[in-house]
């Protein structure tokens, strides 16, 4: 029987376990976290379980659809009509769909128009390869305009990226635009959704799945090093000391982890491994009792309010009855001042900013708030990602390694993790 040992226990490490358990191999999977889920673990906020970082589902999303019916989990998803909006000059402003961008007061009409062909555009386009060497920035002017890219995305990308946003490719950001464009019910309306009981109810029936087909699985236990032998991958120490033989080894795991994880590699992938570049994130979840907008997703375009945005998670997936769910994303390369900032200042500092928002939020609608932490939460794709990524099946034999930035021009997405961590395993189980 092939033996597999998966690192990470995210949606991708999850996924190469149940496929590989289902394929008959003899599997184990290896988690640094107490918790499986990864990015897509769940907390508690008084007493409601929700993802420490928002997740939607969108309509392209097909192999998580298809995952959750193996599961046994085919009436999982609800779909939910949903609204963005832009907060700027102070006042909200809807946005994302024909009549909003008519009514849009921000932008000379030559814009508007520029802007709406652009987009709609990009929801019909199959791929991106003729806008790959260029970067957001770029494609953006070019197709829709300076007053465009400087009035809708100037600020959201330099309080996302910091230092990197003239690096962000355009086929990335093309792709998250085709996303979310092609999720919708008519070209009028939106549309977004989650599982049922969230992604923790994926989670669990992956765990589930995968120790009912004899699947062991070590949580707690990070993997300190990949074994090999002659250039064949032997197994995988774990942290504690153990030692796991293994045929074939799957890391999931965030890939500027990989250089210290498997120093066996040759020196020019490691130096590969090392040059991606990622930005972290602090997200702040408050549960408040008084609704801020009636809208999923509001980006702040504001030079005194210090946040790209709010989501207003309660407005796809009413978790907590009357409460309003927001999540309040923080992300910056760690190198920011405000990464090492208190949980309770960036509580309050997210509570100031939803005021802003909405003015009759106070302290006292506050029920309860939490942060979550990611160091590698999210890759920075350059123009031409590709060729500076090394090859998932690696030259040492029997290895695969990925993580979310090799399904680019994708971004990071449960969905995404799922098929490619089915890929991995159905390779390895030959
Ligand atoms: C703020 C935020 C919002 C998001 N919103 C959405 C959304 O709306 N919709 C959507 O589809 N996706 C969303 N995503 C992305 C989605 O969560 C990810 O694409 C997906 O969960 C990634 O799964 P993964 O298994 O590839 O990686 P991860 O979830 O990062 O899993 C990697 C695992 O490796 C473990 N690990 C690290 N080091 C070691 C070690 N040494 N040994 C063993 N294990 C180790 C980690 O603890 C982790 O569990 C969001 C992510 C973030 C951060």
């Amino acid at each position: 029987m092939t033996r597999i040992v998966i690192l990470g226990a995210g949606a991708m490490g999850l996924a190469a376990a149940q496929r590989a358990v289902t394929l008959g191999a003899e599997v184990e999977l290896i988690e640094a976290d107490r918790e499986p889920g990864g990015m897509a673990a769940h907390l508690d906020l008084a007493g409601v379980s929700i993802e420490r970082f928002y997740h939607f589902v969108c309509k392209s999303d097909a192999p998580t659809f298809a995952l959750l019916r193996e599961l046994g989990l085919p009436d999982a998803m609800r779909w939910v009509p949903t609204s963005m909006a832009y907060f700027m000059r102070g006042g909200l402003h809807r946005w994302g769909d024909p009549l909003s961008l008519l009514r849009f007061p921000h932008l000379s009409w030559t814009a508007k128009f520029r802007t709406g062909l652009q987009m709609f555009l990009t929801t019909r386009q199959n791929d991106f390869a003729s806008i790959e060497r260029l970067t957001a920035r770029q494609w953006i002017e070019v197709g829709s305009g300076r007053e465009v890219y400087e009035t809708l995305w100037k600020r959201l990308l330099g309080l996302k990226f910091y230092e990197h946003a003239d690096h962000v490719s355009a086929s990335w950001i093309a792709t998250r635009v085709r996303r979310i464009g092609r999720s919708r019910r008519s070209i009028f309306q939106e549309e977004l959704g989650y599982i049922e009981g969230g992604s923790q109810t994926l989670v669990d029936a992956l765990m589930q799945d995968i120790t009912a087909k004899g699947g062991r699985v070590a949580l707690g236990e990070p993997a300190a090093q990949v074994l090999t032998e002659d250039g064949r991958v032997t197994g995988v120490r774990t942290a504690a000391g153990r030692d796991v033989a293994a045929d074939h080894v799957i890391s999931t795991v965030p890939t500027p982890l990989i250089p210290r994880l498997v120093p066996d590699l040759p020196e020019a992938l490691l130096a590969q491994y090392a040059a991606i570049e990622n930005i972290g994130v602090c997200c702040v979840l408050l549960r408040l009792r008084r609704r801020v907008t009636p809208h999923f997703w509001v980006n702040i375009v504001d030079d005194e309010i210090p946040i790209p945005g709010i989501i207003e998670f309660s407005n796809l997936r009413p978790a907590a009855g009357e409460d309003a769910i927001v999540y309040v994303p923080y992300y910056m390369p760690v190198t920011q001042p405000r990464w090492s900032w208190s949980d309770e200042e960036l509580i309050a500092e997210s509570l100031a900013c939803i005021a802003r928002v909405n003015p009759a939020i106070t302290r006292a609608d506050l029920v309860e708030a939490r942060v979550g932490r990611l160091r590698h939460a999210q890759p920075v794709c350059g123009p031409n990602f590709l060729d500076t990524l090394p090859p998932v099946r690696t030259p040492i034999t029997g290895l695969q390694i990925a993580d979310t930035c090799f399904y680019y021009p994708e971004d990071r997405g449960i969905a995404e993790s799922v098929r490619l961590g089915r890929e991995m395993a159905e390779h390895a189980c030959g």
